[in-house]
C-alpha cells in the first residue's frame, strides 16, 4: 500500500487533521466489528509478532485459564505502559490499538521515529474472561479496576507485577465509557474523554506530585487536538478519588497516567468513528512523551477541560405522550436507554432495553427523538393465539399487529436465543411479562391518536413508523422462562 509518506513528518509533528484523512488507508480494516475478543486478537497480533514488529510475552492467565499477553515495541529510552479491556465489555480501545499497530507497521518514517525512543508495552485484553462473555468484570465477578490495593484477582496482580518489573514513565489506562455522558452540558454527547487521575486523596498533597502536573498537562494538550476534530464533545472524567482504581495506583507511584475514555454517538452504533479518533489520540499522546513535548504551563487550563455530565443523554425520548393510569390521563416525556447484551448461546451481541424515567425531561436531549404531541402511548398487548411454529409467525403481517398495538407473539417453540430480527417480541409459551409503561419495564408499546390505530411502534426501545414503513428496530425480544425478565404463568 502506498500512504503519503510526506504527511507524517517525523519529527515535530503527527498532525491530527492529517491522521484523521490518511486514516482509511492505514487502519487495520481486516477487523471491523464492534467487540473483540482475546483469541482472535491474539491470533491478529500474531503476524506483527512473527514479522519481528513486535515481541509478545506471556504474562499468565486469568480465572477462566484465557492467557494474558504483553506486546512490546521499540527499543527507546522512555517506557510507555498501556492496556486496554480491563473492562470487557469495552473494546474500543483494543480495536484502536490494532490500528495503531498497523498505522506503524506501513508507515516506517513513524516507526523509526517511535521505535528508538520510546518501548510500548502494551497489554490488550486485560480481561479476556469478559471479553469472552462481553461484561464488565473478571470470571470472579471482580470489578480489575476496583482491584488495584489488593490484588485479589489474576488479571489485576499480573498487571501490577508487570508493572513491577520495570521503571515506567507513562502508563494509559484506555476504557469505554457509557454513551449517555454530555460533554460539559447536556446538548451534545461526549465523543472522548480524558482523566488524570488523582494520586491520593489530599489535593494539596497531590499537587505535589510531578508525574500528576504532567499528565494535567498531557490531558490538556490531547483535549485541544481531539477538539480540532470534534469540537464541544470532548470532556474530562470527573476526578474523584477512587484509592482501588489502576489510574490512581499507578500516579501514585510516580507514573505520569492518564485513563482515555471512549464515548459514543448515535451515527456511530458500532464506534467506528470512536476507535478512529480513539487511535489518533493514542497516536498524538505518544508522539508528545516520544518527543518529550509537554508543556507544563497548561496546566492551569485543565480545569477548563468541561467534565463529563452524567446521564445527560438518553437513546430515545418520546416527548410529550399523553398517558393514562386509573382512568387520569396527562402529558409526559419517556426516556429509554438501551443496553447490548452477550447471548451465551449464539454468542452473539443483542440489545434490550429500559424505560429509564418518565415525567418532564426536558432538561435531557437523546440520540432520537419522537414529538408525539397529539399522540398516547398505550402499552404494547400480546396477540391474542399463541402461534405454532415461525412458518406460521411469517404469515402474519407485523404492520396490522402492530396498529392494533401487539407488540408481542407467543410462539410454541421459539428457540433458546433471547432476540429476533423480526420488529415483534417473542414470547415462549406461558411466560408472563409485565406489558406496563413503567419505569424499569422494557420499552415496547404503541403511539396513535386516541382510539385510533398506532402510527408508532417502539420495540424493544427501537422505532417503527408505521406511517412511513421506517424500521430502526435493530432487534426484538425472545422471552423465555430462564430469561430473568420472564416469569412462568
Ligand atoms: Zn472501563
Amino acid at each position: 500500500m502506498s500512504l503519503s509518506q510526506d504527511h507524517f513528518v517525523s519529527e515535530a509533528v503527527i498532525d491530527i487533521q492529517n491522521l484523521f484523512k490518511e486514516y482509511e488507508h492505514f487502519k487495520y480494516s481486516k477487523y471491523v466489528d464492534y467487540h473483540i475478543k482475546s483469541k482472535t486478537l491474539h491470533s491478529l497480533l500474531k503476524d506483527f509478532v512473527e514479522k519481528k514488529f513486535l515481541k509478545a510475552e506471556l504474562l499468565g492467565h486469568s480465572v477462566e485459564n484465557r492467557p494474558i499477553y504483553a506486546y512490546t515495541f521499540g527499543d527507546g529510552p522512555i517506557e510507555v505502559l498501556c492496556w486496554t479491556q480491563m473492562h470487557g465489555d469495552e473494546p474500543t480501545a483494543t480495536l484502536a490499538l490494532l490500528d495503531f499497530i498497523h498505522y506503524l507497521s506501513v508507515h516506517q518514517k513513524s516507526n523509526d521515529f517511535l521505535r528508538e525512543r520510546v518501548r510500548l508495552h502494551m497489554i490488550p485484553v486485560l480481561n479476556p474472561d469478559g471479553a469472552e462473555y462481553y461484561c464488565r468484570r473478571n470470571a470472579f465477578d471482580i470489578d480489575i479496576n476496583r482491584d488495584a490495593r489488593v490484588f485479589i484477582s489474576p488479571e489485576a496482580q499480573i498487571l501490577k507485577d508487570y508493572a513491577d518489573r520495570r521503571s515506567f514513565d507513562f502508563a494509559l489506562n484506555m476504557h469505554d465509557q457509557e454513551i449517555y455522558y454530555g460533554a460539559g452540558q447536556r446538548d451534545k454527547a461526549t465523543f472522548f474523554s480524558l482523566l488524570a487521575p488523582m494520586p491520593c486523596e489530599d489535593a494539596s498533597t497531590a499537587a505535589q506530585f510531578k508525574n500528576f502536573a504532567t499528565a494535567k498537562a498531557l490531558s490538556y494538550q490531547l483535549w485541544q487536538e481531539c477538539e480540532s476534530i470534534y469540537p464541544g464533545q470532548i470532556a474530562r472524567y470527573y476526578d474523584e478519588f477512587e484509592p482501588r482504581a489502576f489510574g490512581e495506583y499507578f500516579q501514585n507511584k510516580g507514573i505520569c497516567t492518564l485513563l482515555m475514555e471512549a464515548g459514543g454517538s448515535l451515527t456511530d452504533v458500532d464506534k467506528r468513528d470512536v476507535r478512529k479518533l480513539y487511535c489518533l489520540a493514542f497516536t498524538r499522546v505518544l508522539w508528545f512523551m516520544a518527543n518529550g513535548d509537554i508543556d507544563t504551563s497548561c496546566i492551569v487550563n485543565y480545569p477548563g477541560i468541561p467534565l463529563n455530565v452524567k446521564m445527560a443523554f438518553f437513546d430515545l425520548i418520546v416527548r410529550n405522550v399523553q398517558i393514562e393510569k386509573a382512568g387520569k390521563a396527562t402529558n409526559a416525556d419517556i426516556g429509554i436507554r438501551r443496553y447490548r447484551k452477550f447471548d451465551k448461546i449464539t454468542g452473539a451481541l443483542y440489545f434490550t432495553s429500559v424505560i429509564e424515567d418518565i415525567g418532564d425531561l426536558s432538561i435531557y436531549n437523546a440520540y432520537e427523538e419522537i414529538d408525539a404531541s397529539g399522540l398516547q402511548a398505550r402499552s404494547g398487548e400480546i396477540y391474542e393465539k399463541t402461534v405454532n411454529n415461525k412458518k406460521k409467525l411469517s404469515s402474519l403481517t407485523i404492520n396490522e399487529l402492530l396498529e392494533k398495538g401487539i407488540t408481542y407473539v407467543r410462539l410454541k417453540n421459539a428457540g433458546n436465543t433471547p432476540f429476533t430480527y423480526i420488529p415483534c417480541n417473542l414470547i415462549h409459551q406461558n411466560i408472563s411479562l409485565p406489558l406496563d409503561i413503567k419505569t424499569g419495564n422494557e420499552a415496547n408499546m404503541v403511539l396513535g391518536k386516541p382510539g385510533k390505530p398506532a402510527t408508532f411502534a417502539i420495540i424493544n426501545g427501537f422505532t417503527y413508523s408505521l406511517m412511513t414503513d421506517l424500521n430502526l428496530v435493530k432487534n426484538a425480544r425472545v422471552y423465555h422462562k430462564s430469561d430473568a425478565y420472564g416469569n412462568t404463568v
